[in-house]
């Protein structure tokens, strides 16, 4: 399924914004809405944003005011403003944003459902309403998904891909290519109220208001001192006023109603609401005016302990989330750092690895204090209970909810770290930020590989110490500036290497918890097992640059997946998910993402027991065909489309966010 052309339907606060992100992807997109005057709104809005980012180019000298000029008349001219249907007939997926309402939503649905062809997915950006009763409006409710994006559309990151109980695998692997070609990070979930990004922070922002409306506490002292605690980007109550109290409101209440009273809705701001001080929205009159508290209270908040409130119970609904089947552990944390600004650059962590910082020993101990003081609310979750019983303890122990390097004292080299456990080894790449294979990982993993067969070492994992990316793939920018010789030995070494693992005694794992791509699809593809984290990815994209895969993936894909599978993806570029993976043979084994690590050492163990030498027999020999002259042809292969135009374009738009235009030479 792939998306030439899109819709939007409803353009107001979040339809002309999203429609823009579409339309700067160089997709056509159609704004449908019921009056010419909200679709002019929705097209000016569109405008107004892709005016703003290219200005911004422009005064960093990234672009000149004329490229600007042209570049918003191409973007504003990909959008198709209009109040009927009839542009639906072509569309291939349709965003419905719409106002919160479970009649509106079905109608539209069903309209849409007689109005775009059979294979168009047709999905909502509802923060609350549920996916499938808006799929029964349809007879396709296979092709209905959640698209959940964030407030402001064209800044925000995220999207939340929510997978209703008949969403289909491919609905969901579409939407997830499609999320990322309008350069959004998605993340993917189960159909539950709120999602997941909303619901921990309701969650755990209940908590302050709860307080604030018991203790009688003064709102500008906890923005304050909230926002000095580092646990989110801002205070609580300033944030409402910039997000509007109403909608803030209404998922409070959501909520509330579909979870129990662990979630709390401020008094306050419902009152505020009824006399219509939505915040920014209405002049700035909501939780504040004219930097003034418009609620009662003004007592001194101990801003420490609200602070703490906010992340064990963000903790304790995180792992709910988690426990419930929702959403897997890497995709909770990184919605909440793409979606609610826990930008661990800045400081502030999202709920997984700040456990794993504080200890999750300490962690329980807070919870069990918490919930003796406060309630059932705050009781500790099963998962975290089971993970301290286990002895992993966060960092300090090496494994908590992620995986953490202890390298082995002595000598390491810069990107490729070594750990011995008992009798296996781990080499962790440290590449930040992206992993990316460049030629120092490429030398770096070759020294580790040596030691490694040097101190008998009879298995071997390869794993990321960064938690959001296995690998992102080959370093593009460090390849370019190689001359073709430099190119050629780098290429031979890299294959070298690769192909040193498949002949040893050594056994190899790699450990995927997240994105594999391109070459880190690769190096992957050349250990004898590859074990998937639910939330990781596959995929070969070097075609988009004008480039084929240069480190085996035309050779070993095929001879996991099939030549059939293996063309689709080298052809098409697109990722796959583990699931996806898993089935196809690519992984292994898939696994939640906290037992990822622990799964790759029992393998190692496992097999690193072996006889070494039927080990080695057995790899040597299995499937055994003409892999060499594979890998010989790809080299040529890599290396016409290495230094053709076509590869100078496509990585010039790679990395200047533009799509190339090819000229076959
Ligand atoms: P909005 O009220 O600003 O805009 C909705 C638009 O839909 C209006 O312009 C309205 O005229 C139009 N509309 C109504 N009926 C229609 C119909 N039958 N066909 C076409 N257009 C129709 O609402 P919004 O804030 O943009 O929210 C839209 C959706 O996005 C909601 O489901 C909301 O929950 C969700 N959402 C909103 C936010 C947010 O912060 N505003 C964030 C994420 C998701």
């Amino acid at each position: 399924m792939f998306v030439f052309k899109a819709a939007v339907v409803g353009a107001g606060t979040m339809g002309g914004e999203i429609a823009q992100a579409i339309a700067a992807a160089e997709i056509d997109v159609v704004l449908k809405d019921v009056d010419g005057k909200f679709v002019d709104a929705g097209l000016e809005k569109a405008e107004a944003v892709t005016k703003g980012q290219l200005d911004r180019l422009v005064s960093k000298e990234k672009l000149t005011q004329e490229a600007a000029d042209a570049r918003l008349a191409e973007v504003i001219g990909r959008i198709e403003g209009t109040t009927e249907y009839s542009s639906f007939g072509d569309v291939d997926f349709v965003i419905e944003a719409a106002p919160e309402r479970m009649e509106i939503k079905q109608a539209i649905f069903r309209e849409l459902d007689a109005v775009t062809p059979g294979h168009a997915i047709i999905s909502s950006n509802t923060s609350s309403l549920s996916i499938s009763e808006m799929a029964e409006a349809t007879l396709r409710p296979e092709k209905v998904c959640g698209f959940h994006f964030f407030y402001p559309a064209s800044i925000m990151p995220l999207l939340e891909i929510v997978e209703g109980p008949e969403s289909s695998p491919e609905t969901i692997t579409a939407a997830v290519n499609f999320a990322r070609k309008i350069r959004k990070q998605p993340i993917t979930c189960a159909e539950v109220p709120g999602f997941v990004v909303n619901r921990i922070l309701n969650s755990a922002v209940g908590e302050i208001w709860r307080a604030q409306e018991e203790g009688g506490l003064s709102i500008k002292a906890i923005d304050e001192g909230v926002a000095a605690a580092q646990v989110a980007p801002m205070g609580p109550f300033i944030l409402v006023d910039m997000l509007g109290l109403d909608t803030v409101m209404h998922v409070a209440e959501h909520l509330r109603d579909s979870y129990g009273e662990s979630f709390y809705v401020h008094e306050g701001m419902q009152k505020l609401v009824a006399e219509g001080k939505l915040g920014a929205k209405s002049g700035g009159d909501g939780f504040y005016k004219d930097g003034e508290s418009q609620i009662p209270g003004d007592a001194e908040p101990d801003a420490e302990k609200l602070a703490e409130l906010w992340t064990l119970k963000a903790l304790v609904e995180a792992c709910l989330v988690l426990e419930e089947g929702v959403c897997a552990a890497r995709e909770i944390d990184f919605g909440m750092m793409a979606g609610a600004g826990l930008d661990p650059r800045r400081g502030l962590f999202p709920p997984f690895m700040k456990a794993d910082q504080i200890g999750l020993d300490v962690a329980l101990e807070k919870l069990e204090a918490a919930a003796e003081e406060h309630g059932e609310r705050f009781s500790p979750p099963v998962v975290l209970r089971r993970l301290v019983a286990q002895g992993r303890l966060g960092a300090k122990s090496g494994q908590g909810f992620y995986a953490y390097p202890q390298a082995d004292e002595g000598d390491q080299t810069d990107t490729v770290k070594l750990e011995t456990r008992g009798d296996v080894a781990i080499a962790w790449l440290a590449n930040a930020p992206m992993n990316s294979i460049s030629p120092q990982v490429i030398t770096d993993l070759g020294k580790v590989w040596k030691k490694v067969n040097d101190e008998g070492v009879r298995a071997l994992v390869i794993a990321s110490a960064i938690p959001v990316v296995f690998s992102a793939g080959a370093d593009i920018k460090a390849f370019t500036k190689m001359d073709e010789a430099g190119g050629k030995e780098l290429i031979e070494q890299g294959h070298g290497l690769l192909r040193d693992f498949g002949r040893s005694s050594v056994v190899t794992i790699a450990a995927v918890n997240s994105l594999a791509f391109g070459g880190g699809c690769e190096l992957a593809m050349a250990c004898d097992f590859r074990i998937a984290a639910e939330s990781a990815s596959f995929g070969q994209p070097e075609v988009n640059l004008g480039i084929i895969p240069g480190f085996g993936g035309t050779q070993r894909l095929p001879r996991l997946v099939g030549a059939e599978k293996a063309l689709e993806m080298n052809l098409v570029g697109d990722e796959i998910g583990a699931a996806e993976a898993g089935a196809y043979g690519l992984a292994n084994r898939v696994v939640p993402d906290h037992e990822l690590f622990d799964t790759a050492l029992g393998w190692a163990r496992k097999l690193g027991g072996q006889a070494p030498i039927a080990v080695r027999e057995i790899k040597d020999v299995s499937a055994k065909g003409d892999l060499d002259d594979g890998i010989e042809a790809e080299k040529r292969g890599f290396a016409t489309a290495f230094f053709s135009e076509d590869a100078k374009e496509g990585i010039g738009a790679f990395l200047g966010k533009r799509t190339p235009e090819w000229k076959a030479k």
